[in-house]
């Protein structure tokens, strides 16, 4: 086994001190300093360098039931995170590696070696596995090869197609044969990102209203499928447009996350009917399977320059509750990441 010697580990972590109605506040977060016990047999001490903060966590801060548990009221929040093991009490996962867990939200984290997975950073950068690499590009690729696979030639739609998991569902439209892959973001700046950065053929700001007008004009001829990240009125004009056979992947519905009364659903579904469209719903942590495969072509992708991403950095924990606020409000473009040290 080995060790290092830490007789006495303080981090500091951001715990649930309340949870909000509608959109959330700085107040529904607490700041505690705690001691980190040493790892037990089979353990190990991760000292988190970057944590990831995602929308999904919003409905983790609701007490009600859903494919993952509510936070617990007072205590620390968890979430994705990647960091270097400073201690082992697992031959398995040495001192010096750099793993990805689940248990982000502090600076440092004991838990089992088994819960870990220990990542290569000579064909990527540590970030890179809470981003392109981890769940992000997964959900991407699963969405865009098995929910709604895209065929050769397809005409695309991605919306929040600025953020991190869109970033990377255009250009991989494109890979998959995609023949036009177009875009929703909020804003000129992330619509020029589109362009110019992330490969997409035209960008819709969802901003300047007529969402079915600007998709018209963006796809005269329709898509046949749509990655929807949003809900609501991305959903409708989606269904509005889609064309015989058409795919959609409900992938999240984030115009609705800090809904406190239920969001109207769309009213044009009977169009995706007379289409013989498919809608489906997924969860990445359905497909996990798929990681060998994607961080195989992604890594390289990564490499070669043909994959291009960013990355929207805050840096230190007492901050993470404003990095959480600002991916709900669309404060970043790529991923969301806090850096928690160097
Ligand atoms: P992200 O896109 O990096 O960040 C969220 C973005 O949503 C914001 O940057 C903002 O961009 C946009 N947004 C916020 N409110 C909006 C609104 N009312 N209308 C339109 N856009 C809005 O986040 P992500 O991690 O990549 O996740 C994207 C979506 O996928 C989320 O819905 C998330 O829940 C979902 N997701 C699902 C799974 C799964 O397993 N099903 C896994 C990962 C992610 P703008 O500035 O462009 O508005």
């Amino acid at each position: 086994m080995t060790t290092t010697a830490t007789p006495r580990t303080v981090s500091r972590e951001i715990r649930l001190a309340s949870r909000p109605v509608g959109a959330p506040a700085s107040g529904n977060f607490a700041l505690v300093t705690t001691e980190v016990p040493a790892p037990a047999e089979g353990q190990i001490l991760v000292r988190n360098t970057w944590m990831s903060v995602d929308p999904y966590m919003r409905g983790r801060m609701d007490d009600a039931p859903s494919y993952i548990p509510p936070f617990a009221l007072g205590a620390a929040l968890e979430g994705s995170a990647v960091g270097e093991v400073i201690a082992s009490r697992d031959a398995a996962v040495p001192v010096g590696s750099t793993v990805s867990h689940f248990l982000g939200w502090r600076e440092y984290a004991v838990l089992d070696a088994a819960a870990a997975t220990v990542v290569d950073t000579g064909i990527a950068t540590p970030a890179d596995y809470l981003g392109p690499l981890g769940t992000t590009g997964l959900t991407a690729y699963a969405a865009l090869t098995r929910t709604a696979p895209v065929k050769e030639g397809d005409v695309v739609f991605v919306s929040a197609a600025a953020g991190a998991v869109g970033s990377v569902a255009g250009q991989l439209a494109r890979q998959l044969g995609a023949s036009r892959v177009i875009g929703s973001a909020g804003g000129p700046h992330k619509t020029r990102k589109l362009l110019d950065v992330f490969g997409y053929d035209a960008a819709i700001d969802y901003r300047q209203g007529d969402l079915p007008g600007q998709l018209a004009q963006a796809a005269p001829e329709g898509i046949d499928v749509y990655l929807d990240a949003v809900g609501g009125d991305h959903l409708q004009a989606a269904i509005g447009a889609v064309r015989q056979g058409g795919r959609i992947a409900m992938v999240g519905a984030i115009s609705g996350y800090n809904a406190s009364v239920p969001a109207p659903g769309p009213d044009n579904l009977f169009r995706a009917a007379a289409r013989e469209a498919t809608l489906r719903g997924m969860l990445v942590s359905s497909h996990f399977d798929l990681f060998p495969e994607w961080i195989g072509k992604a890594a390289s992708w990564l490499a070669d320059g043909t994959l291009r991403t960013e990355e929207t950095v805050t840096e230190g924990i007492e901050h993470a509750p404003d990095a959480f606020l600002g991916v709900l409000t669309g404060a970043n473009t790529g991923k969301m990441l806090v850096r928690l040290s160097r």
